[in-house]
């Protein structure tokens, strides 16, 4: 079995109902390990992006104001790289079916996820579910130096006049 890397994200109904822990427990039964993990403002772009393959569904725009917390007051979520033999099936397996009443009661979204009454599946975390996703949505969320491990070929660029913002 191959070494896979995984985007776990902790969705905005995740984190207003305080589950990252409970979240994280169930994730490690995986025996996966992180190799990075950030707290990110979920901006339109980036959230238009990470659901590229669904625009012009009928849920599509709901969906896009679910992820970017305008549902839960919050406008971020967290976001995890695991890495392991067989990540992608593994995590998938504890996060459970995409609609939360479909999903098996022990796993994630069984447990803790719902249907807004306008039909937005609030299933609390994303999961990537292709080794082809999982490349593309951690190059969308990750920055090499954030990661522990280099997963994926880099390149060094030379940016000049680039405005940074630092500790003041
Ligand atoms: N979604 C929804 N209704 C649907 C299908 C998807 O609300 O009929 C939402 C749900 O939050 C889901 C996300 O859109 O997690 C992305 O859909 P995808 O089919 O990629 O499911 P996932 O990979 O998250 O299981
Ligand atoms: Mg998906």
């Amino acid at each position: 079995m191959a070494v896979e890397q995984t985007l776990i994200l902790i969705k905005p109904d995740g984190l207003v109902k305080s589950l990252t822990g409970n979240i994280l427990s169930r994730l490690s039964e995986a025996k996966l390990i992180i190799v990075g993990s950030k707290t990110v403002r979920v901006s339109r772009e980036l959230a238009e992006k990470h659901y590229k393959h669904l625009t012009g569904k009928p849920f599509f725009e709901e969906l896009i104001r679910y992820i970017m917390g305008e549902l839960h007051s919050s406008n971020r979520v967290v976001a995890f790289v695991y890495q392991g033999e067989d990540a992608i099936k593994k995590i998938r397996d504890i996060v459970g079916d995409t609609n939360p009443e479909n999903a098996n009661p022990v796993s994630i979204r069984g447990a803790y996820g719902r249907i807004t009454t306008s039909g937005v599946f609030e299933n609390v975390v994303h999961a990537s579910s292709s080794n082809e996703d999982a490349e593309i949505e951690i190059k969308l969320w990750f920055k090499p130096e954030d990661l522990v491990e280099d997963i994926y070929p880099t390149k060094e660029i030379t940016v000049s006049n680039k405005k940074e913002i630092v500790w003041a």
